[in-house]
């Protein structure tokens, strides 16, 4: 744990005191969004002090150029950088003629932030002495609607505390924007039109290189004691800036308040000639509810979504905070409603790693939406990759495969490559197997099949047809070996046998195969439809097989282990433990060449194959790897803890598994990796969530039929979390004497708990 400033509490993240130090962190954590935008908690007034200004839009990204030392063959063009989109929040405010800063200030009492996660909003309040000696309170309230998502609304109140004072707000939007992220220092947005009418103003903008033509507006209105007042705001507006004025004498004691509404319409949703007039609509629909009734539902859709997504922990504050904060980030990320959409590593909260679309999403995010909303949302996710499959054929074709062979991206956007490391880039293409994986994992989980007759076979056959043509026969070993590849854990670059991604190789190709033997036979008219269009024949079939059954997977024997890949056990094997503290994190304390030849795990490898084949091995296979492996992990990647929460929970070693719980479910609140100011970490959030429901829950699949394993840390009393399985809600308590289940709806539903049989009838509790 790194910082210890955020208030215990179960339902809201709180800071008290200002502190310029912390300025930058807590922008990040108190992050809003509604999954078409989002942005950090900056501050709406102006700050002069240490800042990272940050406002996004979901899906519009820049190609920035790449920046590499010595061009390859086959590098991206570019490396997609999420786009510090144009401001819409800012509120300058003069008191007497000085700006309010609370850089600046000469005193600041009782300050207090909040993000309200139960009902969807950020606020503030703090008193200030400016240096004109004034002394004003400020309350703050924001929130980006999500039932009207281009808009956010703000309400900003000032009361002069000492003497009747001047009082000036100017609300601005700007789209003279630069990104921290960026490689050359380009300009990002090119202002098309700034326009402002009776309390309005756009700006329309568009990316450069991407044409994403988007408008910036705002409207506002201000209140003496909450009674409107018309003041005819004075203008200020150039190429890329538009402010109004408001000024207005205020008494001691009276409160001066602002609504401002803002927010982008963007041309993913409307005709490029129509923005302005699509942010007009929304503006009047936002107006005509008002600041309170948006804010009333606001609290209704975030009721909607706590009713089915919470986890309740009793007797652990700090635990129920954690898995509450990630829970709601990742509804802040992904709602679920466009598949055109897709969860980055640091969502609307940060641009490195940005918007931009990881192997994270298939492997760690898909449980999470799957399971805590309406399967369409899984199936959306899903149908991204779809999308993108044949830019993922073209990629793979630029490397040199054929016939319709799949590499999806490590990294992208729209759906072609856009990270530029060549370790990456070129050799973790385990990616592709969680990309198999996923369609496995939501037809197991929801049992809809039309997906995989639909869609999701096409994109089975064409990693199939990858793996196959990236193996290469080996004489020596009388094996198909992967060469030069990098696995999960990204601590080691170009080594030969990766046990994770052969193993998920040979998953994937017989997987493939076992549809497509399915939908063969019962599905014959999409099997017609499907070979017309990939032309596969048998003998490629019958070739994968002989990949698929001949593949090398290296062992010791006397160890009994799986090895990370060929020479693992070559290394110097000194664990983590007998490493001294000193030299941790490696990745800020050593040379890459340092780390690439040590032993050091950065997050699970062979234990993710261990997470996705769990069924595939016993629970001493688990045991043994997971000593030999966890020893050598230095869990510096965000995805690291849930994996071994769980594993270490399977293994009733309740007391590490609770430790890597609040490891990942407050990485961020506690700042464990010693970089929250760049941003949240997004997608492991939805990994805390497998930590509960997976990992202390014990919750699987297995042949169709819920099955449970509850064990309950003993620092709680009890905990509880809901899931949709297959259209079915059923409520799940865990206590330190039992497990009670609950259904929803009039249909009774088989479960298993420990192995055992259970029917759950409609309102009726069963406790076991
Ligand atoms: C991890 C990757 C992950 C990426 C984005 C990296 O640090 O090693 O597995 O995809 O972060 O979250």
């Amino acid at each position: 744990m790194n910082q210890d400033f955020i208030k215990p509490d179960n339902w809201s993240i709180i800071e008290e005191d200002f502190d310029a130090n912390r300025v930058k962190a807590s922008e990040s954590l108190f992050s809003i969004g509604n999954g078409a935008m989002g942005q950090r908690a900056n501050f709406e007034e102006q700050y002069s002090g240490l800042t990272f200004q940050g406002s996004y839009i979901a899906g519009v990204y820049y190609p920035d150029k790449t920046r590499v030392g010595w061009w390859k063959n086959g590098y991206p063009a570019y490396f997609a950088k999420v786009l510090n989109a144009p401001n819409w929040i800012g509120i300058n405010v003069l008191v007497n003629d000085e700006k309010l800063d609370l850089f600046t200030c000469r005193s600041i009492s009782n300050f207090r932030r909040e993000l309200n996660m139960k009902e969807g909003w950020l606020g503030r309040r703090f008193t200030a002495t400016l240096q004109n000696d004034i002394k004003i309170s400020v309350e703050t309230k924001r929130f980006m609607s999500l039932e009207l998502d281009e808009i956010g609304a703000i309400e900003y109140s000032i009361t002069p505390l000492n003497s009747d004072t001047k009082i000036q707000f100017q609300p601005y939007i700007d789209s003279g924007i630069v990104n921290e992220d960026t490689n050359w220092d380009d300009t990002f947005w090119n202002t098309l039109n700034v326009s402002h009418e009776n309390n309005q103003a756009f700006i329309q903008a568009k990316t450069m290189k991407t044409d994403f033509y988007t408008c910036t507006f705002m409207e506002s209105k201000v209140f003496i004691n909450n009674n409107s007042v018309l003041i005819e705001p004075n203008i200020n507006a150039d190429a890329n800036y538009a402010s109004f004025c408001y000024p207005r004498q205020v008494k001691q004691g009276e409160v001066y308040t602002i609504h401002k509404f803002g927010g982008y319409t963007v041309d993913r949703n409307h005709t490029k000639t129509k923005l302005v007039s699509a942010a007009k609509t929304a503006l009047k629909k936002a107006t005509k509810l008002g600041f309170q009734a948006l804010l009333q539902l606001q609290k209704q859709a975030w009721a909607g979504i706590w009713d089915m997504a919470d986890i309740t922990i009793d007797g652990d504050v700090k635990a129920q905070q954690g898995i509450r904060f990630n829970i709601f980030q990742l509804n802040q990320t992904y709602s679920g409603k466009d598949a055109r959409l897709n969860i980055g590593p640091k969502g609307f909260t940060g641009e490195k790693y940005g918007g931009s679309t990881y192997w994270d999403t298939e492997a760690y995010c898909i449980p999470f939406y799957m399971t805590t909303k309406d399967q369409q949302v899984a199936r959306n996710l899903l149908e991204y990759r779809y999308n993108h499959l044949d830019k993922a054929i073209e990629n793979a074709k630029k490397l040199g495969f054929t016939n319709g062979a799949a590499l999806y991206p490590m990294v992208t956007m729209n759906g072609e490559e856009c990270h530029n490391e060549w370790e990456i880039t070129f050799e973790e293409i385990h990616r592709n197997g969680a990309i198999s994986f996923a369609i496995y994992n939501y037809y197991r989980y929801t049992g809809d099949y039309s997906y995989i007759t639909e869609k999701g076979l096409e994109v089975l056959i064409a990693i199939a047809r990858f793996w196959h043509q990236r193996a290469n026969y080996s004489k020596a070993k009388n094996k198909y070996v992967i060469l030069g590849v990098t696995g999960p854990n990204e601590y080691e670059n170009n080594v030969n046998n990766n046990w994770y991604t052969n193993y998920i190789a040979k998953w994937c190709i017989t997987y493939a195969i076992e549809n497509i033997e399915r939908i063969k036979s019962d599905y014959s008219s999409d099997f017609t439809r499907i070979m017309n269009k990939v032309q596969l024949s048998n003998a490629e079939i019958e070739q994968w097989s002989n990949v698929a059954n001949n593949m090398c997977f290296p062992y010791s024997e006397e160890q009994q282990i799986y090895l990370q890949q060929d020479g693992f056990l070559d290394k110097e094997l000194i664990t983590v433990a007998d490493l001294d503290k000193s030299n941790r994190p490696i990745n800020q304390k050593w040379s890459w060449d340092r780390i690439l030849r040590s032993p050091y795990i950065k997050q699970a490898d062979v234990l993710q194959g261990f997470y996705f084949f769990e069924d595939h091995f016993t629970e001493e296979e688990l045991e043994r790897h997971f000593d030999f492996y966890e020893s050598f992990t230095v869990h510096e990647s965000s995805l690291s803890p849930c994996v071994h929460s769980i594993q270490a929970a399977k293994l009733g070693r309740m007391e590490q598994a609770y430790q890597f719980y609040l490891r990942t479910s407050r990485l961020d609140l506690d700042d464990y990796n010693h970089e929250v100011e760049e941003g949240l970490h997004i997608t492991s959030m939805a990994g805390t969530w497998m930590s509960i429901v997976e990992g202390f829950g014990g919750m699987r699949v297995k042949d169709n039929v819920l099955s449970f394993v509850p064990k309950i840390p003993k620092q709680w009393v009890a905990y509880s979390f809901k899931v949709n399985f297959r259209n079915q809600v059923l409520k799940v308590n865990i206590t330190q004497t039992g497990t009670s289940f609950k259904i929803d709806g009039d249909n009774e539903l088989d479960i298993l708990v420990n192995n055992k049989q259970v029917t759950v009838s409609p309102n009726s509790l069963v406790t076991v």
